[in-house]
């Protein structure tokens, strides 16, 4: 067997092509005639998200590869360190990418990259400029606060619109990174600020849309299997300093396991995100909070309580007050639907034990089999994104409504 030419294959998709870069490997002989470089391509029809991870890769053949490229690249400022653009690529599809060379037959990969529809998976840098676009065109009716910033320094971020004095509703997206938040509330804020200012005078409404946005630009960058956790490995949503030591066993995974896809942390507010958070929660002093869940995008009006209230109905009646409006608005079900579900250690358990606020992570619900596979399957329309962005608009105007009545 022959050593690998090649070391360190990562890709991106940068909205347009697929980027991969690359260096040669120590091992492999310099020489005074360029490298032929080979690119080899799968289409990996089979792969769906919210079912395989990186294990996929294990059930890929070389064999089933195509050559797409070969020929000399240019080495990047003399040092062995390559880059491969491919633009022949279709969003929605995965792809996994292999590199050989003329040296020898052995190949490098696969690498596997899911280029998407950015308007349905906002890039990091879109989002912060368009929430600075909003402060400059309603310098009066938005506010940008600082939070801290993620593990690997992304600024968090939470905008207020309307009258700062009187905060009552809360909203936080992406506590799991391949779930929903932005593209959702970004209309929802835009559309207010267009056409609400009445109401926008009498409430304020906080939001912090991007709560991990580490491992969102991750997976809007390509990769394809659904990521949850914080660039450190830790579940957000286990990481509140609420009852943290019970160890839970939701999904068939321990809370305590490092490994875990709802590993909970060392310590209770360990992650600068979690933090972020809280300081959130603590300047904005919301009456109720909205973190949106599901997956690729958007959730519906299905809300999760903490499981440990079901029996507080004075807690319930209080969390129906807002729910009520806002399945009236969305305007699908007749009455709210929830569930007690969340954990300890997760955000609307943090804030039932700490202030008795109405909280609510809002998953996928019931929906018809269609929407269900393409939301768990990360196969959303641009079609689908409008009809929930407007349905949740609905929903929040109504709960505005009400609060001010
Ligand atoms: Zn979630």
């Amino acid at each position: 067997m022959e050593y690998s030419v090649f070391r360190k294959l990562s890709g991106t998709f940068d909205g347009e092509k697929v980027i991969l870069q690359f260096y040669r490997s120590q091992r492999a002989k310099e020489s005074s005639k360029p490298l032929v470089i080979k690119i080899y391509r799968q289409e990996c029809l089979d792969f769906l998200f919210g079912r395989d991870y990186e294990e996929f890769i294990y059930s890929l053949e070389f064999k089933d590869a195509t050559k797409v490229y070969e020929g000399v690249l240019q080495k990047n400022c003399d040092i062995n360190f390559y880059t491969y653009e491919d633009k022949d690529v279709i969003k929605g599809t995965t792809y996994a990418y292999y590199i050989g060379s003329t040296l020898n037959e052995t190949v490098y990969g696969p690498l596997l990259i899911k280029p998407r529809n950015q308007q349905l998976w906002l890039p990091f840098e879109e989002m912060t400029n368009d929430i600075k676009q909003l402060k400059a065109s309603y310098p009066e009716l938005v506010n940008i606060k600082n939070h801290g910033h993620s593990v690997l320094g992304r600024e968090i971020n939470s905008i207020t619109i309307g009258n700062l004095n009187h905060i009552k509703l809360g909203f936080v997206g992406l506590i799991h990174a391949g779930e929903s938040g932005p593209e959702l509330m970004l209309y929802i804020i835009k559309k207010l600020l267009k056409e609400q200012h009445t109401l926008l005078k009498k409430i304020g409404l906080s939001f912090l849309i991007n709560a991990n946005p580490d491992q969102r630009e991750k997976q809007v960058l390509g990769t394809p299997w659904y990521l949850r956790k914080n660039a450190n490995g830790v579940d957000l949503n286990r990481n509140f300093n609420a009852q943290f030591d019970i160890v839970e066993f939701g999904y068939g995974y321990r809370t305590d396991v490092k490994t875990s896809p709802t590993y909970r942390g060392d310590k209770p507010e360990s992650e600068p995100e979690t933090k972020a958070l809280v300081d959130f929660i603590e300047y904005t002093m919301p009456k109720v909070v909205f973190s949106f869940h599901s997956l690729s995008s958007i959730c519906t009006d299905s809300f999760l309580l903490s499981k440990y209230s079901k029996d507080d109905t004075l807690y319930i009646s209080k969390c129906m007050k807002y729910l009520e409006p806002y399945t009236k608005g969305f305007g699908v079900k007749k009455k709210p639907s929830i569930y007690f579900g969340t954990s300890y250690g997760s955000l609307p358990h943090y804030l039932y034990t700490k202030y008795g606020i109405p909280a609510f992570d809002m998953e996928l619900g019931e929906v018809d089999d269609k929407t269900k596979h393409m939301v768990i399957h990360d196969q959303v329309t641009s079609q689908l994104m409008e009809y929930y962005q407007k349905k949740h608009y609905q929903g929040i105007r109504e709960v505005i409504k009400s609060c001010i009545s």
